[in-house]
């Protein structure tokens, strides 16, 4: 998961204001539910699934047996990838017999980041509980949530619940690196196994808490698109102690001169409006009527220009592009042959990776340098992707509304606000494949807490048992009928 750094001064904010500050409901499950939350979790923990030595394959096996046990038909859970250390596991909760209802698909991906026993105070793949936390790699991102949905999915089977449609659940490799990632993998070579009408993915979203008090659930309705591009001027050069006008270096240098001076346009879809009027009622002062004004036809561009020194808000409103890497030149006392930089763009919902590759080149309007499309694999080509990141899918009624029944049920009364993810998840290969996904995540973290990828990776003992009470809960309102 991309961390996004959350929040300044808004639990002062909602005091001030007198808004309900929900207290914990204090609905963690029953003993029995606990008990197989807690070894579900714990199982998982302390199966390494890094990309150097470890294997998703274990842990795919693992949950598999789990749900084999509590009563899966054989048929209903398959262990399938590329290879034996790759694998990802596919569960179908089978819904109604002839309901004409499609799919629901949730993703989890069983990989983690590396983590090394030395910078840790604990070993990282021991469950470890202490001081009201479980510590363990993938105790935020994201083995938690896998272990929520698991741990639900035979909740619910053990209750003999039908849900009207079919459930799917898709526990994949390779989403923090490696070649083999398994959503991808999946819709490439199995999609009958995985096809779905709409995708729900734990890796995004979440409670936002201050302390412990929760502030509002945060879903994603939509993600940018990630694009690098590599700037290049080469020269022939010469002896530095003749010098000419004409130099790589600062054609590259005044080209991110320009980048640095100019900021895309601003843009509003239908979740950053719904964002940028929820923070309004929730911010204060200038940054609230900030807010409003760039929601009024036309915007104001000097409300646009204020809101725009805050990264997260600047990031949602616009495409950004930044210089990241630069390398040049071959000796000091030389004239450089060659300079170079990496300017990384995070392209916002509605446009191609081209579209943005020929805006630098007019930016930059100069012929002595190019501008090129860097691909994942690193290949530089003269032409990006004309494919545009999908537009945010619109935000389901059936959702929604069990979106808010189920977060009352855990946190009453709190905001749920939709995000534009300035990051990417795994869902940006099921919306490529034309099935909107939404970041859903039952799982509370304090803004000041976010360990996700770092050191002593922990959850609240108590946000984790919430967060299976919240999935369940949200899972049979999303697939009860309403009649
Ligand atoms: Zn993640």
């Amino acid at each position: 998961m991309n961390i996004r750094l959350p929040w300044a001064s808004i639990g002062a904010v909602c005091i001030a204001l007198g808004m309900p500050l929900a207290v914990w409901a204090a609905s963690q499950g029953d003993p029995a539910t606990r008990a197989l939350a807690h070894d579900i979790f714990k199982e998982l923990i302390e199966i390494n699934t890094t990309d150097s030595i470890g294997s998703t394959s274990v842990a795919a096996k693992a949950m598999a047996k789990r749900l084999l046990d509590a009563g899966f038909a054989a048929s209903d859970v398959t262990v399938l990838g590329p290879n034996d250390r790759k694998g990802n596991l596919v569960a179908r909760y089978r819904g109604k017999p002839g309901s004409k209802l499609r799919p629901l698909l949730i993703i989890g991906h069983l990989d983690v980041v590396e983590a090394r026993r030395e910078d840790w105070s604990t070993d990282p793949f021991q469950f470890v509980e202490q001081d009201g936390y479980y510590y363990g790699r993938g105790t935020q991102d994201m083995k938690v949530s896998d272990a929520i949905v698991v741990t639900d999915f035979i909740r619910m089977k053990r209750e003999r619940f039908v849900p009207d449609r079919d459930i799917i659940l898709a526990l994949t490799a390779d989403e923090e690196g490696g070649k083999s990632n398994g959503v991808d993998w999946l819709l490439k070579n199995h999609r009958e196994l995985v096809d779905a009408e709409f995708v729900l993915n734990p890796d995004s979203g979440g409670v936002v808490t201050d302390h412990g008090k929760p502030l509002a659930m945060e879903f994603e309705a939509t993600e940018k698109l990630y694009a690098d591009y590599q700037l290049l001027a080469t020269n022939p050069g010469g002896h530095s102690s003749l010098p000419k006008p004409d130099n790589a270096i600062y054609h590259v240098v005044d080209a991110l001169a320009k980048l640095q001076a100019t900021a895309f346009p601003f843009e509003l879809n239908t979740v950053t409006r719904e964002y940028f009027t929820q923070m309004a009622a929730i911010e204060s002062g200038q940054t609230a009527a900030d807010l409003r004004a760039i929601l009024a036809t036309p915007p104001d561009p000097a409300a646009i220009t204020r809101l725009s020194t805050d990264p997260r808000y600047n990031s949602t409103m616009r495409t950004t592009c930044v210089a990241t890497m630069m390398s040049a030149g071959h000796a000091p006392n030389a004239l450089p042959q060659r300079a170079a930089a990496n300017v990384n763009c995070r392209i916002f919902p509605g446009h191609s990776q081209e579209e943005i590759r020929i805006a630098l080149e007019r930016l930059f309007d100069d012929p002595q340098m190019t501008v090129k499309y860097v691909s994942d694999a690193g290949e530089v080509s003269d032409h990006g992707s004309d494919r545009k990141s999908m537009t945010p899918p619109p935000l389901r009624p059936d959702l929604m509304r069990s979106l808010r029944s189920a977060t009352d049920q855990s946190w009453p009364g709190i905001p749920l606000i939709p995000v534009l993810m300035t990051g990417a998840s795994d869902s940006v290969y099921t919306m490529m494949a034309g099935i909107p996904s939404y970041g859903i995540s039952g799982v509370a973290i304090d803004r000041d807490d976010v360990r996700m990828h770092g050191k002593d990776e922990r959850v609240p003992v108590e946000s984790y048992y919430t967060g299976v009470q919240f999935y369940y809960d949200f899972l049979k309102a999303l697939t009860t009928r309403k009649h």
